[in-house]
């Protein structure tokens, strides 16, 4: 476990706690948001989504996910106990681009094969997480954008949690246009068997950073844990361990 530095909070003094790797930082006290290498202040939009449940009612979209789906056991919901809820606020940029890829390739269907270069032009509200690691489903995740509010400590529950990002602007517009031309890749499939050349331009509109809940269960079932990730505002499970069925 890495050791936890200290700032000073810019906006009121309070010691403002983050860990190795991460960038910028949330005070607890008053949740004014702190760029960490250089303490300024954060000068970009921090927007927050509110969560809907407690420790009671996330129950519910648990039990909903274990009943339905027919690739799970049909006692699940039955028969597993839920053994910790942690409601956890992470942090993501919402990198709001016009996107423009131009490619070349190869349509080998038919033959002779024909080369084809177009455009795909795009635009995205691409959500990036602000963490290095994470196994989080960003793709299963339609973020309420709807629903965002000015970033408010006072909404943040006494038993969540919030983290810190580990990446900086710069890097999240870098790393949507990455993602974004890897999807074009995928959209192109359907349009040529094989990329010559692609290149992708981005405009970037808007950057905003905001925190989002998120429910990760753990439960038990037949004497082993799972995992069940679940988003807090309308409470769709965004990823579960489902256990093996055996016939
Ligand atoms: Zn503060």
């Amino acid at each position: 476990m890495a050791i936890a530095q200290e700032i000073k909070c810019s906006h009121c003094g309070a010691p403002v706690e983050f860990k190795p790797g991460e960038l910028i930082a949330t005070c607890k006290y008053c949740g004014f948001t702190t760029v960490i290498e250089t303490g300024q202040t954060f000068s970009f939009e921090h927007s927050l989504i509110l969560n809907r449940f407690d420790l009671n009612s996330i129950n519910e979209p648990v039990h909903a996910w274990m009943s339905g789906g027919f690739l799970k056991p049909g006692d699940l919901a039955r028969k597993s106990k839920t053994t910790s809820k942690d409601l956890i606020y992470l942090p993501f940029w919402v990198v709001s681009v016009e996107a423009k890829s131009t490619y070349k390739g190869i349509f080998e269907r038919i033959s002779p094969a024909v080369v084809k270069e177009g455009t795909i032009s795009k635009e995205y509200d691409w959500l990036v997480l602000a963490r290095a690691a994470s196994e989080f489903p960003t793709h299963e995740y339609d973020i309420p954008l709807e629903g965002k509010i000015p970033f408010d400590f006072r909404k943040i529950e006494g038993f969540a949690k919030l983290l810190n990002s580990e990446i900086d602007r710069d890097a999240a517009l870098e790393m949507a246009k990455q993602q974004i031309e890897d999807h074009h890749r995928f959209l192109l499939q359907q349009d040529v068997d094989k990329i010559v050349e692609i290149k992708t331009e981005v405009t970037s509109k808007q950057i905003v950073y905001l925190h989002a809940p998120i429910w990760f269960i753990k439960y038990e079932y037949k004497s082993k844990v799972y995992q069940l990730i679940i988003e807090g505002t309308a409470g769709t499970a965004l990823k579960g361990d489902i256990p093996s069925t055996r016939f």
